[in-house]
């Protein structure tokens, strides 16, 4: 890992140097000295430049350095699944095989491993991230749009009204804040590995609220035969009004991460999703389209001042945000609601 590693960083600047960033440019300028000086097999040599030329397809201006321990790609030429507990590594000491453990839900998808495997060192282990190829479901025909607010309070609020309080896991991020703020006062080692782990747990804890948010949240829009219409995020840094920028930066990124999950759930599921401009979702009646910024009485009450309806805000912006899609794409109804017209 940490050969692989170097050799791509190497590669890398080697790239940088002559401003060349595909793989067979670099390939040209330095394979040989990646299989000499590194000791990598033909293979890894091309994995590692590889991993240059991928960090180059986003940014071309910096020149990656890579952490010595940072993730090695292994290939189905690197790699070999030898039945169901041990995997076999081309190492520098050549091939190895290696005993693993994996759960119960990894378990089911052993069978579906394709091509690219990724190594990652983590808190002193090593756990390999496999690509799965999963088929998708057939797609729904959906008689209806069901909206989904992001929020603060509610994570979720959906157009029937269903919310996923936010409470729980903005209690655990308040937690290790502080806890945070108190390591990086002593600043002293084993408070900075605190830190560290620390940041691990509340990321993780994170992501399995999201996962289980997003996947009950695609099994009634499929269950109930709903399109999702959800916000398109561009806009959200806007209508988050918070003071900190550190919590405003932190409910950004979550939602990001709420909506990919939603994103790629969906599609599996075979729900239909599309994304619509939310702006005046917040002020505007979702029983008579009156719009006016006093509508919205608080964070969490929204009250009509034309014809009186009032709802919890984050309600009524998921209504909105549902009537948007019926209004953007009415094509994805309109076929059944014509077999209906004619019965
Ligand atoms: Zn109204």
């Amino acid at each position: 890992m940490r050969a692989f590693n170097a050799a791509a960083s190497y590669a890398a600047q080697v790239g940088f140097t002559a401003q060349v960033f595909s793989q067979a440019a670099i390939h040209v300028r330095c394979y040989r000295e990646l299989r000499d000086r590194f000791g990598l097999s033909s293979q890894m040599a091309v994995r590692a430049m590889g991993k240059a030329v991928e960090t180059f397809k986003r940014d071309k201006r910096v020149c990656p350095v890579f952490r010595a321990d940072g993730a090695m790609t292994y290939d189905e030429r690197l790699l070999g699944w030898k039945g169901p507990a041990h995997v076999s590594l081309l190492t520098l000491q050549g091939r190895q095989i290696v005993a693993m453990v994996y759960g119960e839900y990894q378990a089911g998808f052993l069978a579906r491993l394709k091509g690219q495997v990724d190594l990652i060192l983590r808190d002193g282990t090593f756990y390999l991230h496999a690509t799965i190829d999963i088929p998708e479901d057939s797609p729904i025909h959906p008689i209806r749009f069901l909206g989904v607010d992001f929020g603060i309070v509610e994570i979720a609020t959906d157009s029937d009204g269903h919310n996923s309080p936010g409470a729980a896991m903005e209690a655990v991020r308040q937690r290790t804040a502080r806890a945070r703020q108190t390591f990086q006062a002593t600043g002293t080692t084993s408070a900075k590995r605190r830190l560290k782990k620390m940041a691990g747990t509340q990321a993780r804890f994170q992501r399995w609220v999201n996962h289980g948010l997003a996947k009950r949240l695609v099994q009634y829009a499929k269950d109930t035969q709903a399109a999702l219409v959800l916000e398109d995020l561009t806009h959200i840094r806007d209508r988050i009004t918070v003071r900190k920028r550190q919590r405003a930066k932190h409910h950004h990124w979550s939602f990001r991460q709420l909506r990919d999950l939603l994103t790629y759930k969906a599609q599996r599921a075979g729900v239909p999703l599309l994304f619509v401009d939310p702006r005046n979702t917040s002020r505007t009646c979702a029983e008579c389209a009156y719009v006016d910024q006093r509508n919205r009485r608080s964070q969490a009450v929204f009250s009509c001042l034309q014809c009186g309806h009032t709802a919890h805000a984050d309600h009524n912006a998921a209504r909105n945000l549902a009537t948007r899609g019926a209004v953007s794409r009415p094509d994805l109804v309109a076929p059944l609601l014509g077999q209906l017209a004619q019965a």
